[in-house]
C-alpha cells in the first residue's frame, strides 16, 4: 500500500516562523493545478501499486482551495489509483478557513482527517507568529468540525517561543486535551535562517529559543498527553488508540511514497526526488517537458542512515533483525557497537532499539553518532 502527497503551495499571509515552500499570491494558482494534474498523469507509474492507503493534502495552506479544486485533484487521482476500503484522506486546515460549508463540501469529496494548525492558544503569540487566526477560531473550528462529523481531527501545536513559559504551555497542554481530538503533532520552534524571525533573531531583535525550557516543555507535553491516553508514536506526534496517521506512519516506516506539487518529495525505496521549489519554475517545467525534480538514488549507506534517522524517532525502533536484512551483517554490527556505546539513551527489548526520555531530547545527535560517513 503506498501514499500520495500533494503539496498546494499558497497561504493567505506568512507565518513568521515558516520555512515551508509557498506563495501569497494566488495569481499562479490555475497554472499550479494544471501543472500538479500534469505531473499525476505523468507519474501514475511512480509506486508500485496503484492501491492508495493514504492522501495527504499539505502545504502551504490546502484548506484555501475551493472545493472545485480540490475535487479536480481527488477526480483525477481516481483515474489512477484505487482507495483501499479504510484510505485516511488528510487536509491541512487553518482554523479561519474552517466553516459549516467547507466542511460539508470536504466530507463529500471524502476528505476524512483534518489537521488544523492551531500553533498556540495565546492572540499574542498567535499575532507574533503572523497566524491568520486567533485562539477562539482555533477553538471553534475544532468545534464545529466535530459537531459536524469529522471523528478524525489533529491540531498542530508549537512550544519553546518566548511568549510560552512552563506553566503557560501547561494550560496550553489542558486547553488542547479539553478539545477532545483524537492526534495532536507538537514541535519545537525552530529558527530557520531565511525566515522573517530568522532575520529578526539575526539582528538580535528577537531571542533564540532556550534549549533548556523547551526541553522541559517536552517533557511536560509528554507526560501530559500520555495521561489523556494519547500514544507518543513519533517524538512530535501523539495519537489515540487506532488514529495513528496512516500517512505520516507510512513515511517513518520507510514505505513507498509519491510528492506532487512543487517542492513535494517523493521516496520508492532506492531514490528520492525532490520537486522544484518555485511555483513557476514547476509550471513551467511541466509545462515544457523539461525536469521539474532532482534525483537522488540511495545509496546502502543512505538507506540505512535514513532507516536509523526516522525509525529512531518512533516507537517502532531500530530492529537489529530488521537492520540484518536490509543493510547486511557489517551494519548491524556498526549500529550495535554505537547503540551500546551510547546505551544509557536506549530501551532494548527483544532486539528492538527505542529512545527513552532523555534519548528523545537529543535524537537527532544519537541517530547521526549511528549514521554511517
Ligand atoms: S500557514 Fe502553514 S505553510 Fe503557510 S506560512 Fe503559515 S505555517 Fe507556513
Amino acid at each position: 500500500m503506498s501514499g500520495i502527497y500533494i503539496h498546494i503551495p499558497f497561504c493567505r499571509k506568512a507565518c513568521s516562523y515558516c520555512d515551508f515552500h509557498f506563495s501569497t499570491s494566488l495569481n499562479e494558482k490555475t497554472n499550479v493545478l494544471n501543472a500538479i494534474l500534469k505531473e499525476i498523469t505523468l507519474r501514475k507509474k511512480y509506486l508500485s501499486t496503484n492501491q492508495l492507503d493514504s492522501i495527504y493534502f499539505g502545504g502551504g495552506t490546502p484548506s484555501i482551495l475551493s472545493e472545485q479544486d480540490l475535487g479536480l485533484i481527488i477526480n483525477h487521482l481516481s483515474k489512477y489509483f484505487f482507495w483501499q476500503k479504510k484510505i485516511e484522506i488528510t487536509l491541512e486546515a487553518n482554523p479561519d478557513d474552517i466553516s459549516p460549508l467547507k466542511l460539508k463540501q470536504w466530507t463529500s469529496l471524502g476528505i476524512n482527517r483534518l489537521s488544523i494548525g492551531v500553533q498556540s492558544f495565546n492572540d499574542e503569540e498567535l499575532k507574533w507568529m503572523n497566524r491568520a487566526h486567533n485562539s477562539s477560531e482555533s477553538i471553534s473550528s475544532v468545534k464545529i468540525a466535530q459537531d459536524l462529523g469529522f471523528d478524525n481531527i489533529s491540531i498542530d501545536l508549537i512550544y519553546g517561543s518566548k511568549f510560552q513559559t512552563i506553566s503557560s504551555w501547561d494550560l496550553t497542554l489542558q486547553q488542547a486535551i479539553s478539545l477532545n481530538t483524537q492526534h495532536i503533532s507538537s514541535y519545537n520552534l525552530t529558527i530557520e535562517k531565511s525566515t522573517a524571525l530568522g532575520l529578526k533573531n539575526n539582528r538580535g531583535l528577537e531571542p533564540s529559543v532556550c534549549d533548556d525550557l523547551s526541553s522541559q516543555q517536552f517533557l511536560l507535553l509528554s507526560e501530559k498527553l500520555g495521561q489523556a491516553d494519547f500514544i507518543q508514536y513519533e517524538i512530535s506526534n501523539f495519537g489515540k488508540k487506532d488514529f495513528f496517521a496512516v500517512h505520516n506512519t507510512n513515511y517513518w516506516l520507510q514505505k513507498n511514497y509519491m510528492g506532487i506539487g512543487p517542492s513535494a518529495h517523493s521516496f520508492n525505496g532506492f531514490s528520492r526526488q525532490w520537486n522544484l521549489k518555485n511555483n513557476l519554475f514547476y509550471v513551467n517545467a511541466l509545462k515544457n517537458n523539461t525536469d521539474f525534480f532532482v534525483l537522488e538514488n540511495l545509496s546502502l549507506k543512505n538507506r540505512y542512515n535514513e532507516y536509523v534517522l526516522t525509525r529512531l524517532r518512533t516507537i517502532w525502533g531500530c530492529n537489529e533483525i530488521e537492520i540484518n536484512q536490509l543493510f547486511g551483517l557489517d551494519i548491524l554490527a556498526h549500529f550495535k557497537k554505537v547503540a551500546t556505546e551510547k546505551k544509557e539513551f536506549f530501551e532494548i527489548k527483544k532486539n528492538i532499539y527505542t529512545l527513552n526520555k532523555s534519548g528523545q531530547l537529543q535524537a537527532d545527535g544519537i541517530a547521526s553518532d549511528l549514521f554511517l560517513l
